[in-house]
């Protein structure tokens, strides 16, 4: 019986390499053979521009508040016409951990992931991206979309300074 049971096995073995031996391999000789990630795969993040070609990223922190492993980091700045955007950018990519958080995050669209995996360096040093390593010329995967066509640019004047607007309220004199 158990001999039975052991040929049987063999025999199954067998017939399991059988059925595949007419089919296409699905081994790729990498890196000689690349394969094409799918166009959502997160791999390497980029800065983008919006369709006019400025910055998209308005320095907002929240990619940097949203990354699980904190290796965003940057300072903000404002232009004259009260536009912001990012004085320096810096990722981390030896502690990233490609969870595409910070690219869910972003209210413009600035930060993206990328399909492109081969970023491996010798020198862990070279993983750390600033601004202009990140800062692609194109809009990545969302074409058409402006923030500032949508929200504005922020107040130049102060409270009370623009056409119209009455100062602010002293809350405290409004006290009994
Ligand atoms: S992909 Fe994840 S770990 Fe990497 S920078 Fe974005 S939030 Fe941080
Ligand atoms: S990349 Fe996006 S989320 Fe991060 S600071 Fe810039 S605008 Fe804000």
């Amino acid at each position: 019986m158990s001999l039975l049971s052991d040929i049987k096995a063999i025999g199954l073995g067998f017939w399991t390499t059988l059925r595949h031996v007419g089919r296409r391999s699905v081994t790729i000789q990498y890196p000689e053979e690349k394969r094409t990630p799918f166009p959502r795969y997160r791999a390497r993040i980029v800065l983008t521009r919006d369709p006019d070609g400025e910055e998209r990223c308005v320095a907002c922190y929240l990619c940097s508040a949203a990354c699980p492993v904190d290796c965003i980091s940057m300072q903000s700045a404002e232009r004259p016409n009260g536009r912001r955007y990012a004085a320096w950018f810096r990722i981390n990519f030896s502690r990233c951990i490609f969870c595409g958080l910070c690219a869910e995050a972003c209210p413009t669209m600035a930060i993206q992931m990328t399909p492109d995996f081969e970023i491996c360096k010798r020198d862990i040093m070279n993983l750390v991206y600033e601004k202009e390593d990140l800062l692609i010329d194109g809009c990545g995967k969302d074409p058409d979309y402006n923030f500032y066509r949508h929200s504005g640019i922020g107040v130049v004047n102060p409270r009370g300074g623009n056409q119209n607007e009455n100062p602010p309220v002293d809350v405290r004199t409004l006290l009994p």
